[in-house]
């Protein structure tokens, strides 16, 4: 019979695999020549590359929502997340992150996750942290559409033609 622990590894298997595998398929044998390539117009790079589902990219943080708990730091295997005392926040270190997304899974107030950039090396270590990505997208508030002074007498138009 399957325990509870088979059960969660299995469905891990089938909805979040462990590893977390570099969407782009195929690299060019010659990437810099691609981009000066594409830079005199030669070549044109396609779109953004659809990344799988569950894909763990770069953390993201939203600085205003963390209640200052660390279990974060906690939790983290490389130590990619220092606590800041005096503010009570914490601040991510990509560069040592190992994107194996536990931080976010433990987060009370889902303050951390994990994006879809994929991108991310740079020289500059200071761009590799993260002190707040502000709002998830999902979590901004729609602002509400006011229509324009013609939309507002395109719509009233039938209700005044009919009386
Ligand atoms: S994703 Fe993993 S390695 Fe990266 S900061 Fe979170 S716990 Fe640490
Ligand atoms: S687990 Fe979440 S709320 Fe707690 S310190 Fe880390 S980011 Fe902030």
């Amino acid at each position: 019979m399957l325990n509870r622990m088979t059960l969660q590894i299995l469905k891990q298997v089938v909805e979040k695999p462990f590893t977390n595998l570099f969407p782009v398929p195929h690299m060019p044998d010659n990437l810099g020549e691609v981009l000066k390539a594409a830079a005199e117009g030669r070549v044109q790079i396609n779109p953004p590359v659809e990344v799988p589902k569950h894909f763990r990219g770069k953390i993201a943080y939203d600085k205003g929502k963390c209640i200052g708990c660390r279990l974060c730091t906690r939790v983290c295997p490389a130590n990619a997340i220092t606590y800041i005392p005096e503010e009570k926040k914490v601040m991510v270190h990509v560069d040592r992150c190992c994107f194996c997304a536990q931080c976010t899974e433990i987060c009370p107030v889902q303050c951390l996750w994990m994006t879809e950039e994929f991108l991310i090396s740079s020289y500059d270590r200071k761009a590799q942290v993260v002190v707040d990505s502000g709002k998830k997208a999902e979590e901004v508030p729609q602002v509400e559409r006011i229509p324009s002074e013609a939309q507002r007498v395109e719509t009233s138009a039938p209700e005044a033609a009919s009386s």
